[in-house]
């Protein structure tokens, strides 16, 4: 039986352990907080993520350990790391935490990204308009702001909180990621590109696969990230469709929301791989089977039983109070075209609301 360590304990932490089940795979989640998400399947080891005692206790119980979350201590990880295997390693979250480093990184790996400056393009701004996002800690659209015409970076670092980053805002036709894994041999899997919609910076909607997207560039835009960092595990893409051309935004050195899908939709679930990857075992196979969509219940809980009643939907709540903004579970819809699964998908949106 192997025994993996998850750094945080939220759904996704949830979702890996489940995952685990079949596989005889045992979690322990290293998680500050009582009764996280995945406490329902997974072992809780309280302590902040950087706690030296708790992490050792991690090392001790675990033959691998992995994040569900990028936003942990780093030097905790490299700490953790001396001690058992960690994967993906610690410099790949720590590149993922500070956009700055993840768009050099990004570049350095020949990905193409938003212009950005650090320093700030002030007085001017970028001609189509500018983002200026936290560096650091900054997630789900929180840590940033739009600002047409002049810029003035010190300002904006003064109310977001922290150093900043200023990008110039992409014209994209859609949003879409890939998600794929690198296991310990080096062997590669791809999921298909899916195509998500944000509301307010939070992810709402995740349609999979995306029609007419490029995926033989996504496949090898990713397969030239996991091999540069020589990557292990499961690592996400946020990309802009930029007439027809990917413009990478953001990386999560995780499972991603935007690969929920894949528990139905998938021969093997990003979880599944995920574990795959990280404990040595050989990948399995990323095709979809099917048309899916996936609706992430944001806030509040719609009536389950109606969810329920739509043909194709599986309901995933992850044992989260309802509050503002906060993902508290996902739908997903599944079909065998994508006309029927649009038309359960509209369903699901009245429900949802
Ligand atoms: P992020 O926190 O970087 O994932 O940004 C959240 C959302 O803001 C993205 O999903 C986009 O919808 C939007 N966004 C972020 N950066 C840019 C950009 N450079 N140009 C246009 N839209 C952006």
């Amino acid at each position: 039986m192997t025994t993996v360590g998850i750094v945080g304990g939220g759904q996704l932490g949830r979702m890996l352990a489940l995952a685990g089940v079949p596989l005889g795979v045992r979690c322990v989640c290293l998680e500050p907080g009582a009764d996280p998400p995945a406490a329902a399947v997974a072992d809780v080891v309280r302590g902040a993520y950087g706690d030296r005692t708790a992490l050792g206790e991690l090392a001790r119980r675990c033959d691998v350990v992995t994040v569900e979350l990028e936003h942990v201590d780093v030097d905790g990880l490299a700490w953790l790391a001396e001690r058992v295997p960690v994967r993906p390693g610690p410099a790949a979250v720590a590149l993922a935490q500070d956009r700055l480093l993840e768009k050099q990184a990004l570049q350095d790996a020949g990905v193409a990204t938003a212009a950005f400056a650090t320093a700030g393009p002030s007085p001017r701004g970028f001609p189509g308009g500018t983002i200026v996002k936290r560096r650091t800690g900054g997630y789900d659209g929180r840590g940033q702001v739009r600002v047409d015409g002049p810029v003035d970076v010190g300002a904006v670092e003064a109310e977001l909180g922290g150093p900043c980053i200023a990008e110039a805002v992409v014209a994209f036709s859609r949003e879409v990621s890939v998600i794929a894994a690198r296991g310990l041999d080096g062997a590669v899997a791809c999921y298909p590109v899916v195509e998500n919609h944000h509301v307010g910076g939070i992810l709402r909607e995740t349609v999979a696969p995306a029609a007419g997207a490029d995926q033989v560039a996504a496949e090898q835009l990713v397969a030239n990230l996991l091999e540069a960092w020589s990557y292990v595990g499961v690592l996400a893409v946020e990309l802009f469709e930029v007439e027809g051309r990917l413009v990478a935004n953001e990386v999560a050195p995780r499972v991603h929301n935007s690969g929920h899908w894949t528990i139905e939709g998938a021969v093997t679930s990003q979880f599944e791989q995920h574990l795959r990857a990280i404990c040595g075992l050989p990948l399995g196979d990323p095709s979809p089977r099917g048309h899916s969509a996936m609706v992430n219940l944001i806030g509040v809980l719609p009536p389950v039983a109606d969810l329920l009643a739509v043909p194709g939907a599986h309901v995933h709540l992850y044992g989260k109070a309802p509050r503002p903004a906060r993902k508290i579970g996902h739908v997903t819809v599944h079909a065998s075209g994508p006309a029927e699964r649009d038309a359960r998908l509209a369903r699901v949106r009245e429900i949802v609301g």
